[in-house]
């Protein structure tokens, strides 16, 4: 990604809104460009800072900013970045964009369940799109090579890895070359919610911008992953003071 960024902490974040970003992938597509979509929220950037291997992922993706925390840095650090994009809601365009142009979309990754219902639920969703492939993401590393020959062979438009971050984009990473699908996305726990599996906040939430307090009261496990919120929030007035 070469136009229209902007560097939050090192990580080069796209500057388009929701809709324009929607726009710019569907023309990628068309145009058989290989594009590799990564929904950053604060904790990767954080992570990133630590690992030069997520720091060159980074640099070769299309990086959007997932999450209100970036928003907000952006804003503090007088970046162009307005709008959020989640994993979730960009799934859901590209779905209604693979509806209207009968794309066909591989789901790799959640349990075999989740995996299992998110398809359906997708399918009943966008009966046009055509999902021609479905695997859930609790493979052995001797079965990658099967996989990625499966899927090369499907030819999908869209693949979608549902893996958690970061595994999901070093998975992503180490094969983009050879899986030749033009779009390829991390999407995190967004088949565990399209499935049913897992709620997404109430909408009086996510307008507070307090989803993440709410996927922490429901998952208190996540709070040593959430530690790296206020570390954040942290960094970026440190850069924005140089102190
Ligand atoms: N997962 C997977 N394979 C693994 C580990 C996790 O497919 O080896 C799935 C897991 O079932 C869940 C998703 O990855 O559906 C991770 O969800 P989480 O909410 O932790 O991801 P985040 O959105 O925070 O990146």
């Amino acid at each position: 990604m070469n136009n229209s960024v902007a560097p939050i902490l090192g990580v080069r974040f796209s500057t388009r809104s929701f809709q324009e970003t929607v726009a710019d992938l569907v023309k990628r597509i068309e145009s058989g460009q290989m594009t590799h979509v990564v929904t950053a929220n604060p904790e990767i950037v954080m992570i990133a800072r630590e690992q030069e291997k997520l720091r060159t992922i980074l640099e070769r993706a299309y990086v959007v900013p997932d999450g209100i925390g970036i928003v907000y840095a952006a804003k503090w650090l007088h970046q162009p970045i307005h709008e959020r994009i989640t994993g979730i809601e960009l799934l859901e365009a590209l779905m209604e964009q693979a509806n209207e142009r009968k794309w066909k979309v591989y789901m790799l990754g959640a349990s075999p369940e989740s995996n299992r219902s998110a398809s359906e639920r997708l399918a009943e969703r966008y009966p046009q799109a055509q999902i021609v492939g479905a695997r859930d993401g609790y493979f052995r590393a001797e079965d990658e090579p099967e996989i990625v020959r499966e899927i090369t062979s499907l030819q999908p438009d869209l693949l979608f890895v549902a893996m958690g971050a970061p595994r999901q984009e070093e998975w992503i990473s180490k094969y983009r070359d050879q899986l030749q699908v033009p779009l390829v996305m991390g999407v995190g726990g967004s088949f565990d919610v399209i499935g049913g599996r897992v709620k997404r906040a109430p909408v009086f939430w996510q307008k507070l911008h307090l989803e993440w307090f709410y996927r922490l009261l429901k998952q208190p496990s996540r709070w040593r992953r959430q530690l790296a919120i206020p570390l954040f929030v942290l960094t970026v007035w440190r850069e924005k003071l140089k102190i």
